[in-house]
């Protein structure tokens, strides 16, 4: 159980081994891993866990079927590491969180038989880089038949298609079972409290950090012998905070996906798309009843702006996607859409091309300053990322203890199987798409979200008719999960701001309401707070 008032005092009073700015899943790994070698752990967050990049990815959990093919074109080793990192760590993920991460099957259209066995020997190859094969089955050539079944609705000429596996996650969630871990393990986290400015002695090197509670205003300092960058696209302005004369490194990219219901809603499979008309590759994704195609590259020139998709980011995915469907979509099927920055490190400034940087990791220590800054990196390799960090930091410390993050399982997992909604909904007498929907997001720990309901009738209720969630997710969230804003619960603590703005905001006013009851808030706070969701400028299309 998350609490944010006690680890608000322990982060004003202790002193910490290692303060890890930034929880995302960088930060948030750093954090799990750093505690379970007995470090003192202190992370703070801006904003939400996963608010930024983080909770707004494709999320696959992939060595990236891409960077083979360019690591064999340019004879590039850097990114077949990086392939091999992907694969590697994907077992790790699907396999300490099964049940908010799982394998996906991915549809490439072949439209002629050269490009088959292309694809088809380009798929042996990533089959065969994955150790063990994380327990996925290998990538087959599939005829139309069995294609139809897997994604309905595609277009009539594609006759066949190779069909691989990867893994998918909910990354918000999945960034927060890091978060309840680690706090688990000891780590002292929260969320709302932003970095402002380090102290640092004559030389140079930081010896505090002075950070603002956004939530009451208040600024206060907190002591560790590390302080360790996971800020993601941010990670320029914490360097130069530490010290001004660092070069910026970071070349955020923004990506962009939509949603749409139509009837390959039912696919069980995903579309990979390999060349956009950019020269790049797309998805179509099913995700939480939807499907979700993305995704653009564009150079962000303002990270400091949350992205959002615009209307051209919806142009030109229907574009993609519209070529390979039997019934095109229209931009009336679009129901949300949203955008992330991905925390590209160029270290060669004239590298104008986002899509040719490399995304694999970088550990850099400030040797004036102290600071040790976690770069770049993917979602997948999130827990290699912090291991890599985390023995830098041990060796700094002298705590010499390994990193034991590879079979951790995560918060929600342990005695999780993929029949435990069966035993919630037997327990408590809830619907079946509401008992598979809590078994799913909230692993073992569904139990008390049921029995939340169980004891209040009126907690038992749906938010929206059409969907599984239930008002006593809301509760909760703010008991349990430091959920502290109504964008909190409804785009990380269940995914429906990523999913259907219409929905959304039917559903944000009783949300509003509960949070109001448990967090104290005024009525005219807590309609403000409705006024500023509802009008926030991410749900235009
Ligand atoms: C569109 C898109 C699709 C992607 N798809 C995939 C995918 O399918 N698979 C995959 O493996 N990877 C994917 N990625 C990459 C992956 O999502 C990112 O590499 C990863 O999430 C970055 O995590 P992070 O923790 O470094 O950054 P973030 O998630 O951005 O976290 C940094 C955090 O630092 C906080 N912060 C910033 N400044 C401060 C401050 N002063 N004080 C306190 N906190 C601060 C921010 O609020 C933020 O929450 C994708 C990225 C994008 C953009």
């Amino acid at each position: 159980m998350l609490n944010r008032n006690l680890n608000l005092e322990l982060l004003r009073n202790d002193a910490f081994d290692v303060c890890i700015i930034g929880g995302g899943s960088a930060g948030a790994g750093c954090a799990l891993d750093a505690a379970l070698r007995g470090m003192k752990v202190a992370l703070i967050e801006k904003t939400d866990f996963a608010a930024e990049t983080s909770g707004k990815s494709t999320k696959l959990v992939h060595g990236g079927v891409r960077y083979l093919e360019q690591a064999f074109r340019k004879l590039d080793l850097a990114q077949l590491n990086q392939v091999k990192h992907g694969l590697q760590e994907r077992r790790f993920v699907l396999g300490n969180a099964p049940h908010l991460a799982r394998p996906l099957a991915l549809a490439t259209p072949v439209f002629n038989w050269w490009s088959g066995v292309y694809y088809f020997l380009g798929l042996k190859l990533y089959d065969w880089f994955a150790p063990g094969r994380s327990g996925m089955p290998p990538g087959k050539w599939t005829g139309k038949r069995k294609l139809d079944k897997l994604f309905p609705g595609l277009n009539k000429g594609i006759r066949s298609a190779i069909v691989y596996y990867d893994g998918q996650l909910d990354d918000a969630r999945y960034n927060l079972a890091l978060i309840q871990s680690a706090n688990q393990s000891g780590a002292v986290v929260a969320n709302y409290v932003e970095l402002q400015e380090f102290s640092s002695d004559r030389s140079g090197a930081i010896t505090a950090a002075t950070v603002l509670d956004r939530q009451s205003d208040t600024a206060f300092s907190i002591r560790a012998r590390v302080f360790l960058n996971c800020t993601g696209p941010a990670a320029d302005s914490v360097r130069l905070k530490a010290n001004p004369e660092l070069t910026p490194v970071i070349k955020p990219s923004k990506g962009a996906h939509i949603l749409v219901s139509m009837p390959q809603q039912k696919a069980s499979c995903a579309l990979l798309i390999p060349k956009t008309a950019d020269n790049r590759v797309a998805f179509a994704i099913p995700f939480e009843g939807r499907m979700m195609i993305g995704t653009t590259d564009e150079p962000c020139e303002n990270p400091e702006l949350e992205p959002y998709a615009d209307r051209s980011d919806t142009d030109f995915l229907l574009e993609t996607i519209n070529p390979y469907l039997e019934t095109p979509l229209s931009r009336a099927q679009v129901t949300s859409g949203f955008a992330g920055l991905r925390p590209l490190v160029n270290l060669s400034s004239n590298n104008k091309h986002t899509k040719a940087i490399l995304r694999d990791h970088l550990v850099e220590q400030d040797e004036r300053s102290g600071l040790v800054s976690l770069l770049g990196g993917k979602w997948t390799t999130y827990r290699l990322m912090a291991k890599d960090a985390v023995d830098v930091i041990a060796n700094r410390l002298g705590m010499h203890i390994p990193c034991s993050t590879e079979n951790h399982l995560l918060w929600g997992a342990n005695g999780w199987s993929p029949d435990f909604y069966k035993k919630i909904q037997a327990e408590y007498k809830i619907d079946e798409d509401v008992s598979q929907h809590l078994a799913d997001k909230y692993g073992t720990s569904a139990v008390v979200v049921a029995r939340l309901a169980q004891e209040d009738p009126l907690l038992s209720e749906r938010l929206v008719t059409e969907q599984p969630f239930l008002k006593a997710e809301v509760v909760y969230a703010v008991r349990h999960e430091m959920a502290l804003e109504i964008r909190d619960f409804l785009s990380r603590r269940i995914r429906l701001e990523l999913t259907d703005f219409r929905l959304c905001a039917a559903a944000a006013p009783e949300v509003a309401r509960i949070m109001a009851d448990e967090l104290g808030w005024s009525p005219g706070q807590k309609e403000a707070r409705l006024h500023e969701y509802l009008s926030a400028h991410f749900f235009t299309l």
